[in-house]
């Protein structure tokens, strides 16, 4: 089993579901061709598929557009249900850094298709992940900011401000539906400037200022 880990704090807590927001930045949702959507577009993928820093990415032979797609990750710290927005940030355990690395070309032939993106979004190292930086030295979310580079040029970057649904709509959103509980993620969607990585390049993810994680990529056996 994944466990996450908090700054300075040797606890290991267990990795629940790792929810995904789709298309929460305007820029990006015009740079896939996508509608803004008018609620949160949630998906899931298995806490198996997390690695940590250091750990290589590795391509599926299936695919030949693996892309990179940095996001701010939210750690959830106790189990909650139909959480109002003014209350969500009290359920939060920490925030981190996280890539969706996602096959672009499978996810398209799949929504073309009208089928689940899982196979895309879901497989082995497609979640590498930060520490976690308690949420006690957080005050506002909304401050945060969010990089990657590849090969050392900057790829994306944007303020968490951004967003089109904030943590604290999409907590209150998912828990309309899911209850959530302490170890769950939510990856909170990614900016613009996503693009393609090819095995031996190397990507660097920052949660700016706080904790950042780097991974080469490399075919999978
Ligand atoms: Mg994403």
């Amino acid at each position: 089993m994944k466990t996450l880990k908090l700054h300075n704090n040797n606890e290991r807590i267990p990795i629940g579901k790792i929810i995904c927001i789709g298309r929460n930045y305007v820029e990006h949702a015009k740079e896939l061709k996508s509608e803004v959507p008018k609620a949160p577009i949630l998906f899931l993928k298995p806490s198996s598929a997390v690695i940590f820093d250091g750990e290589p990415i590795l391509k599926p032979r299936i695919s030949n557009d693996l892309q990179h797609e940095v996001e701010l990750v939210v750690a959830i710290a106790d189990t909650c249900k139909n959480v109002t927005e003014s209350d969500a940030l009290n359920h939060v355990l920490g925030y981190g850094v996280g890539l969706d690395m996602t096959l672009r070309d499978i996810q398209n032939s799949l929504k073309d298709k009208g089928l689940p993106w899982f196979i895309s979004k879901g497989f082995d190292t497609s979640a590498p992940l930060s520490e976690f930086v308690p949420a006690a030295k957080i005050t506002d979310p909304r401050n945060l900011e969010i990089r990657c580079a590849v090969n050392g040029t900057l790829r994306q970057q944007t303020k968490v401000s951004d967003m089109i649904f904030p943590v604290e709509k999409l907590i209150s959103y998912i828990t309309t539906l899911n209850t959530l509980e302490r170890g769950d993620l939510i990856y909170t969607g990614t900016p613009h400037g996503v693009a393609k990585v090819v095995p031996g390049d190397t990507i660097t993810a920052e949660l700016v200022g706080y904790t950042n994680i780097s991974h080469e990529i490399r075919d999978a056996v």
